[in-house]
């Protein structure tokens, strides 16, 4: 009993101590970002804002965010190539299946692609997003089929 309550005092002390040094005022200037801020300021009010969107037919505007360790230009061009492929007539003909399923696209620095119909998060690798053709690709035959099932 003595070495639980030990233990707590310990953990006690140490979320104390946290708490202690995060009293730091946000200096980000523009207050927006491609990615997450980093700035630690418990004043933070910092916006993650999206490379691009794409426009579904049932008129939601999707966004497409950068992730940590993809650069700028990469993203830049991912997110051009993204709203390609999904304007392209071969994913076009699946979007009575597509439109208004997709709430959020995310490009990833890691070279795997998923899409979860739950949340409706579809997760792209930066290596999928340099060509348009690889990109209809993944509309075809993840997201479809995902919410296919
Ligand atoms: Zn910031
Ligand atoms: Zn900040």
């Amino acid at each position: 009993m003595k070495k639980i309550l030990m233990l707590l005092i310990i953990v006690l002390a140490f979320i104390a101590c946290d708490d202690k040094g995060k009293d730091d005022k946000c200096t980000c200037d523009p207050k927006e970002h491609y990615l997450p801020c980093t700035c630690n300021g418990t004043d933070c009010t910092c916006a993650v804002i999206p490379r691009g969107f794409i426009t579904d037919k049932a008129g939601n505007q999707i966004p497409i965010y950068q992730t940590v360790g993809v650069s700028d230009a990469d993203a830049i061009t991912a997110s051009t190539n993204i709203a390609t492929a999904y304007n392209d007539p071969a994913t076009k003909q699946h979007e009575n299946i597509i439109s208004g399923k997709i709430t959020k696209i995310l490009i990833l620095a890691e070279d795997e692609c998923s899409f979860d119909k739950n949340t409706g998060i579809l997760e792209i690798g930066i290596d999928w997003c340099t060509n348009v053709d690889d990109l209809t690709d993944i509309f075809a035959y993840v997201v479809v089929p995902a919410l296919s099932e």
